[in-house]
């Protein structure tokens, strides 16, 4: 369970985290990659971060 550490809502679904994709067009990740940012639903405040949709992880398509 994800707490917003500014307003304390509880994050316990995907609609109380805004998810914010960017295509990775700045050259310093790869292509294939997609990088999110989640804020909070609530205040906006910046959850965290990471890529999603890397290929070739796991192999299971
Ligand atoms: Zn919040």
């Amino acid at each position: 369970m994800v707490h917003c550490p500014d307003c304390e809502t509880a994050l316990a679904d995907e609609s109380d985290v805004e998810f914010v994709e960017m295509d990775a067009t700045t050259g310093f990740l790869a292509a294939s990659k997609r990088f999110y940012v989640a804020n909070c639903a609530e205040c906006g405040n910046t959850l965290g971060s990471g890529v999603a949709g890397a290929k070739g992880g796991g192999g299971a398509v």
